[in-house]
């Protein structure tokens, strides 16, 4: 590689800094304490572009998903104020939270069983803190602030007027950003129409906007790097979720060491040497500013772009490339690569069980959720002579995306009979609804106190749940009307019951 001696002074001072240093405690704190701003040089090669490409494809995707609907319902809603959650279609109710916890325990165990196998594969390449930041902000910066390691176009590059502008570009994507964020929580209809309103129609929606587009300003502005080094948990944990066969970036030491720039003439001394030529590019790049040649850190969010740099100058040297590039602790000691380890296996049938736990619950869930309760007041009325009823509250909800119709009716005793101003109520989707009804047997079916009925309720689609009711009438003690008052007759038709 021919690199002038200048250019070798700059990289260096790029890469030469306290975080080199052993003594170093963050890569991105100078001596005195003071923040180290990183600029970190682009890198071109097949994993950037890739990335890129990856990149790309989730931020489109992440815009669009507010937008699709399965079935009639969005693919994804985050209803906080009425805890309904829909995935995928499936809306998740206060009841489900057998089916919540299900679902956020696969995505912990499936984050445990990736990392072990991939590494932080998520942190390089699927985070939108590395995606925004890598692919929308940096680009952004170079834009305006010139491109570190490249000469300045123009005098307008690096200007007080360019900076002005980088950040009105920032807030302007940072705005963006959080429109779409927010329409994740109350859907993409109510968005679009809080948007041709004034904002004090709708104050809540308009502060939580608000205050989303200044946090990512402030991270994508200002915080950066930071969230990956010192705020975000996934990156304390992943200590205990690798292991020597984990994937993480390396750098191969016996081959690349002792490293250092070879003098020309030199033969003797130039055969001693590794092919790393110490010049600096691969920590010149890393966004977080570590030395990847010091081995695995806490700090390597494994984006590759190390391997770029280092594999463009391998490949002017002419050796092959791969002196920095995926590979593990135990491939790097010579050791054969095995998939199947015990905490891939231990992970793989924790998740296994658990993902079978919940597409069962799931295909077994009703398409509504019915509970018929004891009316508060009097146990039970004398309807005439001849006949006593129990005031109960039929409460539905419709879990279906249709709107939906639903009738109460009782069978048991002979005589037995409701009595309602209605029997039937609609339903909308995803809603509850009560209906008040008063179930009705002739005196003689009460036994000591106590008639057993059935409450059934039919909707749509052939739904018909029927649920034990015990009646209290004359006869029973007073004590057992009260005992009965806390043993409401609760069927609950959720997924726990399968
Ligand atoms: S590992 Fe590669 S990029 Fe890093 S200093 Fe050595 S030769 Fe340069
Ligand atoms: S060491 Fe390499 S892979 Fe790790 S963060 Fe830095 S550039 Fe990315």
């Amino acid at each position: 590689m021919t690199m002038s001696s200048s250019r070798h002074a700059s990289i260096r001072a790029e890469s030469e800094s306290p975080a080199s240093q052993a003594s170093s405690v963050l890569s991105t704190l100078n001596s005195d304490g003071s923040r180290r701003w990183m600029k970190p040089r682009p890198s071109d090669g097949r994993f950037v572009r890739a990335r890129r490409a990856v990149a790309w494809l989730l931020i489109v995707v992440f815009t669009v998903i507010p937008y699709i609907k399965v079935g009639g319902a969005p693919l994804l809603l985050l209803d906080i104020p009425t805890r309904r959650f829909t995935v995928f279609g499936v809306t998740f109710l206060p009841y489900d939270t057998l089916l919540l916890a299900l679902l956020m325990l696969s995505i912990f165990v499936t984050v445990f069983l990736v990392t072990s196998m991939l590494g932080r594969v998520w942190c390089g390449w699927g985070c939108p803190q590395t995606v925004y930041m890598e692919f929308v902000f940096r680009p952004i910066e170079r834009f305006f602030d010139g491109v570190p390691g490249r000469a300045k176009r123009g005098s307008f590059v690096g200007s007080g007027g360019a900076t002005f502008l980088k950040f009105v570009a920032y807030f302007l994507v940072a705005c963006f950003l959080a429109h779409t964020f927010l329409a994740y929580f109350v859907g993409v209809e109510r968005l679009l129409q809080w948007v041709t309103q004034s904002p004090l129609k709708h104050p809540t929606g308009f502060f939580v906007m608000a205050l989303t587009t200044a946090l990512m300003l402030f991270d994508f502005g200002f915080f950066r790097e930071q969230v990956c080094l010192v705020a975000c948990p996934y990156g304390r944990f992943q200590s205990v979720m690798f292991d020597r066969r984990s994937l993480i970036v390396t750098y191969d030491p016996k081959r690349g060491e002792p490293r250092g720039k070879g003098r020309k003439g030199d033969l003797s001394l130039n055969v001693l040497r590794g092919d790393c030529v110490d010049c600096g590019l691969c920590v010149a790049t890393c966004p977080t500013g570590i030395d990847i040649r010091n081995g695995l850190q806490m700090e390597c969010v494994h984006c590759a772009q190390c391997i770029d740099a280092c594999d463009a100058v391998m490949t002017k040297l002419g050796k092959p490339r791969g002196l920095i590039r995926y590979g593990s602790q135990a491939q790097l000691a010579g050791e054969h690569p095995r998939v199947l380890r015990p905490r891939v296996v231990i992970y793989s049938s924790i998740l296994a069980v658990l993902v079978t736990a919940l597409v069962t619950l799931l295909v077994n869930r009703t398409a509504a959720n019915v509970l018929v309760l004891r009316a508060r007041g009097a146990p039970f009325v004398a309807v005439s002579e001849t006949e006593t009823g129990n005031n109960v509250r039929v409460k539905v909800t419709n879990r279906t995306t249709r709107t939906a119709e639903y009738s109460v009716s009782i069978s048991g005793p002979e005589g037995a009979h409701l009595r309602a101003d209605e029997s039937a109520m609609v339903v909308d989707p995803v809603q509850s609804k009560e209906l008040s009804v008063m179930l009705v047997v002739p005196n003689a079916a009460f036994e000591r106190g106590r008639a057993e009925v059935t409450v059934t309720i039919s909707g749509p689609d052939g739904f018909d749940e029927r649920v034990p009711f015990r009646m209290v009438g004359p006869g029973s003690m007073h004590a057992a009307a009260k005992h009965d008052e806390h043993d409401e007759h609760v069927k609950e038709h959720s997924d726990d019951d399968h």
